[in-house]
C-alpha cells in the first residue's frame, strides 16, 4: 500500500508540473502575441498621422494594399511582383470591420509573422507585418531551464511523497503491529470501525481458539474413561482372573462403555458437522408436530420403565425450515433428558402449537429441576450438573449444546425454566416466514 500511495503522490505531482509548465507557456505566448498585435497597432496609427507610410522602419514590414486586392506597395518585395492580397485573413477582416489580425507560420518552425491591417480613410489598407518567435521556439528556448527545474521539483515531490506516506501509514502500521491495543492507537477516525471490527474478529479467533482447545480435552477425557474400563476388564479376562460369573459381568461392563463411546463419537460428530457450517445449506421444512408425537412414542417404552410417562399435545401439522435430520436431533435430545432427569412416577409433556406468526414447541418435566446457578451453562459442550448421575443414565454432556447450536441454525429462540424439585421446561419458538 505504502509503495502505491508513494507512486500515486509522485504522479499526481509529475503531472501538475507539466500541466503548469504548459500552461504558463501557453499563457506567457498569449501576453507576448498581445504586445506584438499592440506595437503594430501603434505603429500603424503613427505611420498614417505622419504620414511616413514609405518610409522604412527597422524589422517592420509595410504594405499598402489597394481595395481591389491588388498591392500597392511593399516595403521589403517589389510590389508589382505579388500577387493579389485579397485573401488574406487580416485583409478581410479589415475590410470589413476596419481593423484586422492574424498570425501566421514562416517557413522556419522558430518564426512567427504578426500581421495587423487597418482601413485608410482612402479606402486602401495599411498592413504592417514583424517577425517574432513562435510559440515552439519559446518553449524550446526555456526547455533546459523547464526541465532543470522540473527535475528539481519532482525530486522535491518524492520526498514530500516519501514522508507524507509514511506519515499516512504510520497509524495503520502501529496498529497493525499491535492488535491488542488497537483501542489505545491513535488512528483515523475514518479507520476506528474498521479497527473496532479487527479487534472484535482477533478476539473472536482468539476465543474460538482457546474453546476448540478446552474441546479437545474434554474429548480426550470424556473417551478415556470407558476406554480405561474395556482396557481393564479385557486384560482381566485375558490373564484368565475371571471365573465364569466375572466374564459375564466384564462383558456387561464392556458392552456398556463401548455403547458409551459410540454415543460419545456420534454427538461429537454431530457437533462437528454443525461446527463446520451446514449454516450456508437451505434447509427443507419439516412438520416438526409429527416428529414430536413419533418421537413420544419412540421414548416411550424406555421411559416406562423408569415410571415416567410422556404425553403429546398440540397441533398436527407445524412446518419449520429445519431438516428432518436435525428436528430429529432437536426433539429426541430434549425428550430425553426430560426422562433422565426425571423422578419415579414423573411426567414429561411435549407440546407444538402454532399461530399465525409463531411455531413453539416445549418439553417440560415434573423432574429434579436445574440450580440457578448451573442454568446458563448447561448448553455448553461437556458441562453437566451432576456428572457421575448423567454418566450412569448415559449422557454425554452434549445433548443441549447440540440444541443450542440447531436453535441459532434455524432462527429458534431457545429458553429454559427450571426450578429444582418441581421440573424444568425447555421451549423454543420459530417465526413464521
Ligand atoms: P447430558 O448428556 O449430560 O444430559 P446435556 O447437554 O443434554 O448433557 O445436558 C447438560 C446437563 O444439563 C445435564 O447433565 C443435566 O445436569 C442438565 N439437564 C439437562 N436437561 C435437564 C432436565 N430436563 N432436567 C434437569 N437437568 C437437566
Amino acid at each position: 500500500m505504502k509503495k502505491k500511495i508513494n507512486a500515486r503522490f509522485i504522479q499526481i505531482g509529475i503531472l501538475s508540473i507539466v500541466v503548469t509548465s504548459l500552461v504558463m507557456t501557453a499563457a506567457f505566448y498569449a501576453q507576448v502575441k498581445r504586445q506584438v498585435f499592440s506595437d503594430l497597432h501603434i505603429m500603424a496609427e503613427i505611420l498614417i498621422e505622419e504620414d511616413s507610410i514609405e518610409n522604412q522602419v527597422d524589422n517592420l514590414r509595410i504594405t499598402v494594399i489597394n481595395k481591389d486586392g491588388s498591392v500597392a506597395y511593399d516595403s521589403d518585395v517589389d510590389a508589382s511582383k505579388l500577387s493579389s492580397h485579397l485573401d488574406r485573413p487580416e485583409v478581410q477582416e479589415a475590410l470589413k470591420k476596419g481593423t484586422g489580425e492574424d498570425e501566421r507560420r514562416s517557413d522556419t518552425l522558430s518564426e512567427s509573422v504578426f500581421y495587423y491591417a487597418l482601413k485608410m480613410d482612402n479606402g486602401q489598407i495599411l498592413r504592417v507585418g514583424k517577425e517574432a518567435r513562435s510559440v515552439f521556439s519559446i518553449l524550446l528556448s526555456t526547455l533546459p531551464v523547464s526541465i532543470g527545474i522540473g527535475i528539481l521539483l519532482v525530486l522535491i515531490c518524492m520526498m514530500l511523497a516519501h514522508y507524507l506516506t509514511k506519515s499516512m501509514v504510520k497509524p495503520i502500521d502501529k496498529m497493525a503491529a499491535d492488535l491488542d491495543h488497537i483501542n489505545e492507537v491513535e488512528v483515523y477516525p475514518e479507520l476506528v470501525p474498521f479497527a473496532r471490527k479487527i479487534r472484535a474478529q482477533h478476539e473472536e479467533i482468539l476465543s474460538a481458539a482457546n474453546t476448540r482447545q478446552e474441546f479437545t480435552a474434554n474429548v480426550t477425557h470424556e473417551l478415556k474413561t470407558p476406554l480405561a474400563a474395556i482396557s481393564g476388564y479385557a486384560e482381566l479376562m485375558e490373564a484368565g482372573m475371571a471365573n465364569e460369573g466375572d466374564i459375564k459381568r466384564f462383558s456387561g461392563e464392556i458392552r456398556k462403555s463401548a455403547a458409551r463411546l459410540l454415543t460419545l463419537i456420534n454427538d461429537i460428530i454431530k457437533l462437528s458437522q454443525l461446527d463446520s457450517g451446514n449454516a450456508g445449506e437451505v434447509l427443507e421444512p419439516v412438520n416438526i408436530a409429527e416428529i414430536a408425537e413419533d418421537s413420544v412414542e419412540m421414548l416411550s417404552l424406555g421411559a416406562s420403565k423408569n415410571q415416567v410417562t410422556i404425553s403429546y399435545e398440540g397441533v398436527k401439522e407445524a412446518d419449520v425450515k429445519i431438516g428432518k435430520e436435525l428436528a430429529q436431533e432437536l426433539v429426541f435430545n430434549l425428550i430425553a433428558n426430560a426422562v433422565r432427569y426425571n423422578k419415579k412416577g414423573g411426567k414429561v409433556f411435549v407440546k407444538v402449537f402454532k399461530d399465525d406468526t409463531h411455531i413453539l414447541f416445549s418439553v417440560e418435566d415434573t423432574g429434579i429441576g436445574i440450580p440457578k446457578e448451573h442454568q446458563e451453562r448447561i448448553f455448553e459442550r461437556f458441562y453437566r450438573v451432576d456428572k457421575s448421575r448423567s454418566k450412569e443414565l448415559g449422557g454425554t454432556g452434549l445433548g443441549l449444546a447440540i440444541v443450542k447450536h440447531i436453535c441459532s441454525l434455524t432462527d429458534g429462540d431457545l429458553v429454559l425454566k427450571s426450578e429444582v424439585g418441581k421440573g424444568t421446561k425447555i421451549s423454543v419458538t420459530w417465526k413464521v416466514e
